[in-house]
């Protein structure tokens, strides 16, 4: 019997199994108690992340009160995800990489221009899958705010500095998120070519929904 790995120790049943193409968007829905696990197939690909309240998405991700609720920068084992009203919507319930990135933000066109000139224009990037999965339900360019960046390395140095790095991630690591109430996942496989978040080579990753 060859049993899965990305499997392994899953809280409960399989209910969906997606492979996100490289450079995609994905929007799904993901009930309270149910588990999100995602899987960095090739290894350091950045996994651009929103999140809204399903029974109202004005309620949505925010960094500001994730980081000061719990005095730290870095999105790690144990840290609870907060929205923007304070509340917990998901909790990083295990993750074998050592941390996660909340401040780098999302790629766009117009970063892109300004950070590695006017010849990347065309290129596709975060903000434009985000809108893209958001506008299927409704939601514009208002609703991209703060984001989380899974399997992404932004170091702070002493003088606050930011740096993009190279990943700290690998092939087949993953994160278990645990939702603690009904929310809204959109999800950008970032297309970024211009830096080594993702190797310089976009890959995809997998979704698997446990409940
Ligand atoms: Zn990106």
């Amino acid at each position: 019997m060859n049993a899965d790995p990305h499997l392994a120790d899953l809280p409960g049943a399989v209910i969906h199994d997606e492979i996100v193409p490289a450079r995609a968007p994905w929007l799904h829905h993901i009930a309270a108690g149910q588990t999100l696990r995602i899987i960095d197939l090739e290894g350091n690909q950045a996994v651009d992340f929103l999140l809204y309240s399903a029974e109202d998405d004005a309620e949505r991700y925010s960094a500001q009160d994730t980081v000061s609720a719990q005095g730290n920068l870095f999105l790690r084992s144990g840290t609870i995800l907060r929205s923007n009203e304070g509340r917990p919507m998901m909790t990083i319930a295990a993750t074998s990489v050592a941390y996660h990135d909340t401040i780098g933000g999302a790629c766009s066109c117009e970063s892109n221009t300004l950070r590695y000139g006017h010849h990347t224009k065309a290129q596709h990037a975060c903000v434009e899958n985000f809108l893209e999965a958001n506008l299927t339900e409704g939601r514009g360019k208002r609703d991209i705010v703060s984001n989380i960046n899974f399997f992404m390395n932004v170091p702070v140095e002493q003088d606050g500095s930011l740096g993009i790095v190279d990943g700290i991630s690998a092939p087949g690591l993953s994160v278990d998120l645990h939702a603690e109430m009904d929310v809204i996942v959109v999800v950008s496989n970032c297309p970024q070519i211009n830096n080594p978040c993702n190797g310089f080579n976009p890959t995809p990753v997998r979704m698997i929904v446990a409940a």
